[in-house]
């Protein structure tokens, strides 16, 4: 039997992250995937939110992305588009970039990182046991692994079999999607009417100056909601059916590169852990796509659960750090259903009250500050774990400020690469002595002569130094002092190893 770490359940963009995440911390982790390639035969998701494209930057993968994508102002909250080019980031805005090409530049990451990956063959069952998960493969072969990561989708057998329930609500609304060739020249937009909103647009566009430019030819991403909620699988003659009822025509469609479904169904994973099986992304959470919050919420729970699972495996840290990725995403994700349920209600359409509601919560998001509130909410700058009281950065993400070290000018986010925490004392040089912890947590002396200034907060007082964990979210903030460094070094990274010569 094949003896891994870590197993993970699924390829798909949250699986991609993790495997390259543990593969950064030295983690032996292999992924199994049930396809032969990472080929997706449809594009599924548009693009990346502003937090996502910052958590690549961390990695020093962003401009993979960034080259082939279209920087757009893609953030937005039940039909009302938010601007966020004055937030302080390095990066204010979205990227338009499908899905299959998303995976596509994340499994040649993981590829570079030499991650092995067993596929063409589905994960069937496990048995997980005081030590460890027996994975049993299609073919099968068995695997053995210290922990088993459920990154298969929002049908993931690991869930089902760790008996995890998956509470929420029965879908109300659904909508046929699809990419076909189109004989005669399509209409071309969003059409909103009586049933719901409609949409075609070719798979090939630009974005110049805001507005989308679609090629002028190429096969046409479809989309049609449903005139009745429906979950099975669609044809290319259900397809032309609900086009001819909505556009009169089916423009003639013909060789369907990808048809499917979507509805608004929303779960949540009632717990993320069950001993040494977890779960992450559309596993543990399903929702509408309103928002395009799936894929990045997914990619965002791999970079949370990744550093951890790696301090775990090596030892370094007790099994309980584990908890602290439900604790922490488990809101996170409960917050992305409850933002799509309410847009998902807002947008529905037949209803005076109902346009009345949504113009009001238009007007209101007109205000700057509800604006800037609900921006940073659906482009996930503002996300802040629980931490415990303390200086607003506590549990917030570290900016990207450009500091000045002693080896020269340096991103915050260029120090995280590596996917290691960082010290980083901006008071005195050589102020902080963290000796037990040098083999985990590089500490580096900067300077920092800007304001600390965070999306929706504004201006926070500035640290003396900050402890970053690997994920980018601050973990102890000095008042000037040394006081909870240690008490906080071992909460996040074990204990300092004592032999350490000083
Ligand atoms: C129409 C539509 C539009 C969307 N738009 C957006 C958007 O704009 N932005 C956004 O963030 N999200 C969007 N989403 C959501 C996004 O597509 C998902 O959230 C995302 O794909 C989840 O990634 P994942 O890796 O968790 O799961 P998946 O993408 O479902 O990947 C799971 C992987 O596991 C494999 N697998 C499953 N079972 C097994 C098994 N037993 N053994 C081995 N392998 C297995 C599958 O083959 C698959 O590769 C959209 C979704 C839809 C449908």
């Amino acid at each position: 039997m094949t003896e891994h770490a870590v197993v993970i359940v699924g390829g798909g963009s949250t699986g991609l992250m993790l495997a390259g995440e543990l593969a950064l911390a030295g983690v032996d982790a292999a992924v199994v995937e049930r396809r032969a390639s990472q080929h997706l035969p449809g594009s599924r998701a548009g693009g990346l939110h502003a937090r996502t494209i910052e958590v690549l930057d961390q990695r020093g993968i962003a401009d993979r992305f960034l080259a082939e994508g279209q920087v757009a102002q893609v953030a937005g909250f039940a039909g009302v588009s938010f601007d966020i080019s004055d937030f302080p980031t390095r990066h204010p805005y979205g990227l338009g970039l499908w899905q299959n090409h998303i995976e596509r530049i994340l499994a040649g990451w993981v590829e570079e990182l030499a991650v092995p990956f067993y596929r063409q063959r589905a994960v069937t069952g496990f048995v997980q046991d005081d030590t460890g998960v027996d994975v049993e493969l299609s073919d099968g072969e068995s695997l053995r692994a210290e922990y088993l990561i459920g990154c298969d989708g929002g049908r993931s057998l690991v869930r089902k079999e760790a008996g995890i329930e998956f509470p929420g609500w029965d879908p109300t609304t659904s909508a046929l999607i699809a990419e076909v060739e189109m004989a005669e020249e399509p209409e071309l937009g969003v059409r909103p009417d009586a049933r719901g909103v409609h949409g075609l647009g070719r798979v090939e566009y630009e974005i110049r100056d805001g507005e989308i430019v679609y090629a002028d030819h190429g096969p046409v991403r479809v989309m049609v909601t449903d005139e009745h909620v429906s979950t099975s699988e669609p044809t290319l003659r259900d397809l032309s059916e609900a086009v001819t009822s909505v556009y009169g025509t089916d423009y003639g469609m013909h060789s369907p590169i990808w048809i499917s479904r979507f509805t608004d169904m929303t779960r949540q994973a009632a717990a993320y852990r069950e001993r040494r099986v977890l779960l992450a992304g559309d596993a543990a959470h399903v929702h509408s796509p309103v928002g395009g919050q799936g894929l990045n919420t997914g990619v965002q729970d791999a970079v949370n659960l990744g550093w951890k699972l790696a301090q775990v495996v090596k030892g370094a840290s007790p099994e309980s750090l584990l908890d602290t990725y439900h604790d922490e995403r488990h809101p996170v994700g409960a917050r992305v259903l409850r933002n799509t349920m309410a847009q998902v209600a807002l947008i529905r359409p037949g209803d005076a009250r109902l346009d009345a509601l949504r113009e009001t919560v238009a007007d209101l998001l007109s205000i700057d500050e509800p604006r800037k509130r609900y921006a940073a909410m659906m482009s996930g700058l503002d996300i802040h774990y629980d931490l415990g009281e303390g200086h607003p950065m506590l549990g917030r993400r570290m900016p990207d400020l450009d500091l000045v070290t002693s080896d020269g000018p340096r991103r915050v986010f260029a120090l995280l690469h590596e996917a290691k925490p960082v010290l980083l004392n901006l008071g005195h040089p050589g102020g902080l002595d963290i000796t037990p912890w040098t083999d985990r947590v590089p500490l580096v002396d900067a300077d920092f002569g800007g304001t600390w200034e965070l999306p929706a907060l504004g201006e926070v007082p500035a640290p003396a130094a900050v402890l970053v964990r690997p994920d980018g979210y601050v973990a102890w903030v000095s008042d000037g002092t040394g006081a909870g460094l240690e008490d906080a070094l071992t909460r996040w990274f074990g204990q300092g190893n004592r032999d350490t010569p000083s």
